[in-house]
C-alpha cells in the first residue's frame, strides 16, 4: 500500500517535469527569457504597463510564481524586468514576495512528491544531514540566499528534501534575497546599460554578497562564544590546574571515563562516594545475574526427569544462594578496585565530591577532611538510584528496592513485584524459581513495554509458566495493614483487588543521581527525564563538564555508560582540536529473563510510530536443530529490513542465550553488513547462532529472483532434453 503511494508520487513527480519541459520548449520560453528579449520588448512593455498598470503587474506576478514555482531558469531576466517596468520600489516589492512564494511552492512540490521516498530510501544517510538542518538549517538557508551563486531553483527543491517548516523556509528565502534581489532590480531600472547578465555582479559586489552571507554563521559562532562566556561569567578560572580531569562516580560511566583519561596520559582524579563498581557491580547486572543462575538451576532440577535423570530432588538454601552472589561480586570486585585502577594510573580518591565552580571539585574523604582540586574538566558519571512510587501505606509497611534486596537472609514466602520492566521481570521469575508465590504488578497492558507485544507475551508466559501470578493492567493504589498482614490494594478497570504479601519489591524505574553535589549551584539544567541535560557532545552547559551514564541518560545500561565514557573522556581532553557527537545508532539491550529479550535497532512498534517503510523475516526457534536438542525449543529471531533490501533497520532475538546471540547482528548493523552477509557466513553446527543464519535464509527466499529462477528452470529442462511446457 506504502510503496503503491510512493510509485503514484513518483509518477506524479515525472508528470510535473513532463509538463515543465514541454511548456518550456511549446512556449519557446528559452528565447522569450533573455537579456536581449526584454531589451528589445522594453518599449512596448513599458507602453503597455502605462496603459494597464494593474493588469501588467499581475501578469507580470502570476507570471513570476509560476516560473519560480516551475524552476524555469530565467528568474534573474524577470528581476531585470521589474526594474525596468516598474522602477526600483515597486520592482523590489513585487519580486520580493513573487519570488518567495514561488520558491515555497516549488518547495512544497518537491516535499509533497520526494520527500517521504528520498526519506524512506536514504533515511539513514541523510540523518546528519536532518539533524543540521532541525538544529541550523536557518543560518544554511540564510547563507544560501544571501550569495546569489548558488541556483536559486534547486535550493528550492533540496530544501523540500528536507524536514524544514515551509513557514521557516518562506521567512528566511524572503529576508535572504533581499539584497540579491535589491541588486538586479537595481540593475533592471539600468537596462541599456547591461551587456550582460555576468555584468551586473562585479567581483566587489559579489564580496559584498559573500560576506554578508558568511555573516549568519559568523554571527552564531559569536553568539555561541558569547553565551560560553556567559556561562562562566560568574567564575573565577584558575590559573594553572591540579588535574585535567576528575571523574565523580565509579560505576561503568566513571570506571571506563578514569580508564581512558589515565591510558592517554592526563591526570587524573576518580572520587567514589559508596562502592567503586557503582551499582552494575554491587546492586545491578552482578548480583542479578548470579541470582538468575541459581535460580536456573533450581529451575533444572525441576524439569530433569524431562531429560531422562529421574528422583532427582533438590532445595534451595538460600543463605547459600545469597553467599553464592557475594562471592560472585567478589570474585568481579578486583576488575573494579583501587588498587586496579591505582595501578593504571588513576588516583583513586573515596570520598563524596561537590563541584564549587567549573573548575573546582571539594572531596570530603572518609576522615572528614575536605580536599579541593582544581581540573581543567569534569566528567559526571553519578548513575541512578531506584525510583519508590508515592504509593500510601508504602514507606510504613517497608519494602525492598535493588539496593536492598540483596540483604534478605531468607526467601520471602510471599513477593510482591511493582514493575514489569526487565528489572520486576528478571527477579520475579528468579525468585518464582526459588521458591517464593511472586505475584508482578504492572500498569501498563503489556510487560516490558518498549518490545512488540508478541515478544512481552512470550516472556510473559514464561513467567507464569514458573509461577508467577502477572497482573498488567493492574494500578498499585496502597498498602493496607490488616490484622498483622500486609496487603496491596491494586485496582484493575472499576474493580479492587487486594494482595497479601511478606516483601513487596519496587522496581518501577530509577531515578539519575541529580542533588547533593553542586549542579544546583552552578545551574546545570536537567531534562523532563530528569537526567542531566547534555548536548551531542555530552557537555553541559559548561562546555568543560561532561555528564554520562544513567545521570546523563537516555540509556540505562552498563554498556551504553561505558560507550559515553569514550565520548567524554576524548572530547574532554582533545576537544580543542575535534569534537565526537556520540553515536547512538546502534546500540544494544537485553532482559535476562528465560528465554532471554535481547533487541538492537528498531522494533516493529517504533518503526509504525516513527512511519520508517520496513519488511520483518521471523524465524521461529522451534525448527532449530541444537534448540530441539538443548530442549529450549522456543523463542524467534526476528528481523526488520528496508523494503527489497538486505540492509538491517533492527533485530530482536527472544530464546536461550539470545543476549549472545544478538551480538552478530549488532556487528551487521555497526558495519552495514546485510543479511546476505550473514547467509554466507559460515555458522558452526549445531549451535543457537544458527538462528541468525537461518533468519536471513528466510529473508533471502522471501526475496528469490521468480523470473530469473524460471529461467533457470527451463534451462535444467533443456539439459535433460525435456521440451518445455
Ligand atoms: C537490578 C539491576 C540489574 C541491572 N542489570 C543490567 C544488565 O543486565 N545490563 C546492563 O547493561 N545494565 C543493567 N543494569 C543497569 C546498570 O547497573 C546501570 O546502567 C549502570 O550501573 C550505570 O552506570 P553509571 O556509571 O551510570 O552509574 P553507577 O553504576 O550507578 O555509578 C555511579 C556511582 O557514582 C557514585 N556517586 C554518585 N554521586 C557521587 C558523588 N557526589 N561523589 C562521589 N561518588 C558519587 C555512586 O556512589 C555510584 O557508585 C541493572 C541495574 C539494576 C539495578
Amino acid at each position: 500500500m506504502k510503496s503503491a503511494r510512493l510509485g503514484l508520487r513518483w509518477l506524479a513527480f515525472l508528470l510535473v517535469v513532463v509538463g515543465i519541459v514541454w511548456a518550456y520548449n511549446a512556449f519557446d520560453l528559452g528565447r522569450l527569457l533573455t537579456l536581449e528579449q526584454v531589451k528589445s520588448s522594453r518599449d512596448a512593455l513599458v507602453n503597455f504597463y502605462a496603459a494597464q498598470p494593474l493588469l501588467t503587474i499581475f501578469v507580470y506576478f502570476v507570471v513570476y510564481v509560476l516560473a519560480t514555482a516551475a524552476s524555469i531558469p530565467g528568474a534573474v531576466i524577470l528581476t531585470l524586468a521589474a526594474g525596468t517596468l516598474f522602477g526600483f520600489g515597486l520592482g523590489l516589492l513585487l519580486v520580493s514576495f513573487a519570488s518567495s512564494l514561488g520558491a515555497l511552492l516549488a518547495f512544497l512540490v518537491a516535499r509533497y512528491l520526494l520527500h517521504s521516498t528520498i526519506q524512506a530510501r536514504f533515511g539513514k544517510s541523510l540523518k546528519p544531514i536532518n539533524e543540521g538542518i532541525a538544529r541550523d538549517g536557518v543560518f544554511y538557508l540564510l547563507t544560501l540566499r544571501l550569495v546569489p551563486l548558488f541556483p536559486f531553483w534547486l535550493i528550492n527543491l533540496l530544501m523540500g528534501l528536507t524536514p524544514m517548516s515551509g513557514a521557516r523556509f518562506y521567512i528566511v528565502s524572503q529576508l535572504g534575497m533581499l539584497p540579491g534581489t535589491a541588486v538586479y532590480v537595481l540593475a533592471g531600472t539600468q537596462l541599456a546599460t547591461i551587456e550582460s547578465v555576468g555584468d551586473i555582479l562585479s567581483p566587489a559586489l559579489l564580496g559584498s554578497l559573500l560576506l554578508l552571507g558568511s555573516f549568519p554563521l559568523i554571527a552564531r559562532t559569536l553568539v555561541n562564544w558569547l553565551a560560553q562566556r556567559k556561562v562562566y561569567a560568574a567564575w573565577q578560572k584558575p590559573k594553572k590546574f591540579d588535574r585535567n580531569l576528575i571523574v565523580i562516580g565509579a560505576g561503568a560511566g566513571g570506571l571506563v571515563t578514569a580508564y581512558i583519561g589515565a591510558a592517554v596520559k592526563a591526570k587524573v582524579t576518580l572520587v567514589e562516594g559508596h562502592k567503586m563498581g557503582g551499582d552494575c557491580l554491587n546492586y545491578g547486572c552482578v548480583p542479578s545475574k548470579a541470582l538468575i543462575r541459581s535460580a536456573k538451576v533450581a529451575k533444572q532440577l525441576k524439569t530433569a526427569k524431562d531429560f531422562g535423570v529421574e528422583n532427582v530432588t533438590g532445595h534451595v538454601n538460600f543463605q547459600a544462594v545469597m553467599q553464592r552472589i557475594h562471592d560472585v561480586i567478589k570474585l568481579i570486585e578486583p576488575h573494579d578496585s583501587v588498587q586496579r585502577y591505582t595501578d593504571l594510573g588513576v588516583e583513586v580518591l573515596q570520598g563524596h565530591a561537590v563541584i564549587r565552580t567549573p573548575w573546582s571539585v571539594d572531596i570530603t574523604l572518609p576522615d572528614g577532611q575536605t580536599q579541593t582540586l582544581t581540573t581543567r574538566n569534569i566528567v559526571i558519571a553519578a548513575g541512578a538510584k531506584p525510583f519508590v512510587p508515592p504509593i500510601p501505606g508504602l514507606k510504613e509497611a517497608g519494602y525492598l528496592t535493588s539496593d536492598t534486596i540483596w540483604n534478605l537472609t531468607e526467601l520471602p514466602p510471599r513477593l510482591v513485584v511493582l514493575g514489569g520492566g526487565p528489572i520486576g521481570c528478571e527477579l520475579s521469575q528468579s525468585f518464582a524459581r526459588l521458591g517464593s508465590q511472586v505475584t508482578q504488578v504492572e500498569m501498563a497492558s503489556q510487560l516490558l513495554g518498549r518490545e512488540d507485544p508478541e515478544v512481552s507475551d512470550q516472556v510473559k508466559h514464561a513467567l507464569q509458566s514458573d509461577g508467577v501470578e502477572v497482573l498488567t493492567e493492574h494500578k498499585a493504589l496502597r498498602i493496607e495493614i490488616v490484622a498483622g498482614e500486609k496487603q496491596i490494594i491494586v485496582q484493575h478497570g472499576d474493580v479492587e483487588k487486594a494482595i497479601a504479601f511478606d516483601h513487596i519489591l519496587c522496581a518501577v524505574g530509577r531515578s539519575p543521581r541529580v542533588t547533593g553535589y553542586g549542579l544546583e549551584a552552578l545551574g546545570i539544567p536537567l531534562t523532563s527525564k530528569n537526567t542531566i541535560d547534555t548536548n551531542a557532545y555530552l557537555q553541559t552547559i559548561y562546555p568543560n563538564i561532561f555528564a554520562v551514564g544513567d545521570v546523563a541518560g537516555p540509556f540505562q545500561l552498563t554498556h551504553a555508560a561505558a560507550h559515553q565514557a569514550w565520548y567524554a573522556a576524548v572530547n574532554g581532553l582533545f576537544g580543542t582540536f575535534k569534537r565526537f557527537k556520540v553515536d547512538y545508532s546502534v546500540m544494544p539491550a537485553a532482559t535476562f529473563t528465560d528465554p532471554e529479550v535481547a533487541r538492537v535497532g528498531l522494533s516493529e512498534a517504533e518503526a509504525k510510530a516513527n512511519l520508517t517503510p520496513y519488511e520483518v523475516t521471523r524465524y521461529d526457534l522451534d525448527d532449530l536443530d541444537r534448540a530441539i536438542a538443548d530442549g529450549t525449543a522456543r523463542g524467534f529471531v526476528k528481523v526488520l529490513t528496508v523494503p527489497g533490501k538486505d540492509q538491517i533497520l533492527g533485530a530482536t532475538i527472544v530464546g536461550e542465550h539470545a543476549g549472545d546471540l544478538l551480538a552478530e547482528f549488532v556487528l551487521a548493523m555497526k558495519y552495514g553488513l546485510g543479511l546476505n552477509k550473514i547467509l554466507g557466513t559460515v555458522h558452526t553446527y549445531p549451535t543457537m547462532s544458527e538462528a541468525n543464519k537461518y533468519a536471513a535464509g528466510q529473508w533471502k527466499r522471501a526475496h528469490a529472483p521468480k523470473r530469473l529462477l524460471a529461467w533457470v528452470e527451463k534451462y535444467h529442462r533443456w539439459q535433460r532434453s525435456e521440451k518445455s511446457s
